[in-house]
């Protein structure tokens, strides 16, 4: 990524990974647009990562990753606003965890409509942006649920098994136009995420920051190079 490529949209950016990750990436010297459903928690995020990083320029908006025309919009603003777009970090994500047999319709669908939907709106309406800037990287946040299913991950496993398959194709669509994509498949990160790791010792779970640092380190690959798959393991996790 050459210097004068300085933009990136990190969608569910108000907290956890996509948090950090905006930060980052706003420490590295980009522009940093994020995006969440909550229109406060985009504001208190962009307050937080001006604090954090004052040499930054960060701009938010409330978009659902549900909503093909929220996502369109989103494209929109982050052109609007900072004029061109380099990095694409599909983020936002929801899980819910509990067996298919009582699993409600709706439930399934909200995640993966988020987990996959998502995704792949943004990476739509990105691509004429991404193309007219000259090229640029999409990264998107998998999971290790994406090759181990579990006992209660039908809708989550679903969507992170399809994710993945949606970023190796999209790979394969874009890289001949200068867009590489990626996925980053983190197992367990201490964060909000799900309230799934419960009141569990947090202390040999990656963080938010060690993903941050996979992102930053993914995207300054010369451009001949696409790592397009990262594995990230906490190395201590508790011995089974
Ligand atoms: P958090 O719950 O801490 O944060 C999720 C973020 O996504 C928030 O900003 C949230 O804001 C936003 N979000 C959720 N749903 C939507 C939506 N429909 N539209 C737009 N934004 C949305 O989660 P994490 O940071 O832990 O997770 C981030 C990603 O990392 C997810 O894709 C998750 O699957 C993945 N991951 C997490 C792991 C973990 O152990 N934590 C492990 C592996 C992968 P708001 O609620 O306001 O919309």
């Amino acid at each position: 990524m050459t210097e004068e490529k300085r933009v990136a949209l990190v969608t569910g950016g108000s907290r956890g990974i996509g948090f950090a990750v905006a930060r980052r990436l706003g420490a590295d010297g980009f522009s940093v647009a994020i995006s969440a459903r909550n229109a406060d928690g985009v504001a208190s995020a962009i307050a937080r990562l001006q604090a954090d990083v004052p040499s930054g320029k960060f701009a938010g908006m409330q978009a659902d990753a549900r909503s093909e025309s929220d996502q369109k919009a989103l494209i929109e603003f982050v052109g609007q606003t900072f004029g061109r777009l380099d990095v694409l970090v599909n983020n936002a994500g929801i899980g819910e965890f509990e067996s298919v047999e009582t699993l409600e319709p709706e439930r399934f669908r909200a995640v993966v409509e988020t987990n996959l939907f998502g995704p792949y709106y943004a990476t739509h309406f990105a691509v004429p942006v991404l193309k007219r800037s000259g090229g640029g990287f999409i990264v998107n946040i998998g999971s290790l649920a994406a090759v181990n299913a579990f006992a209660g991950g039908s809708a989550y496993n679903a969507s992170k098994f399809g994710l993945l398959g949606f970023s190796e194709s999209s790979m394969l669509d874009l890289r001949h136009q200068g867009i590489r994509v990626a996925a980053i498949l983190p197992g367990s990160v201490a964060t909000e995420f799900g309230h799934s790791h419960g009141n569990r010792d947090h202390s040999w779970m990656l963080t938010s920051e060690d993903v941050a640092e996979a992102v930053s380190d993914l995207i300054r690959f010369p451009d001949r190079a696409i790592a397009s798959r990262i594995d990230l393991r906490p190395s201590r996790p508790p011995k089974r």
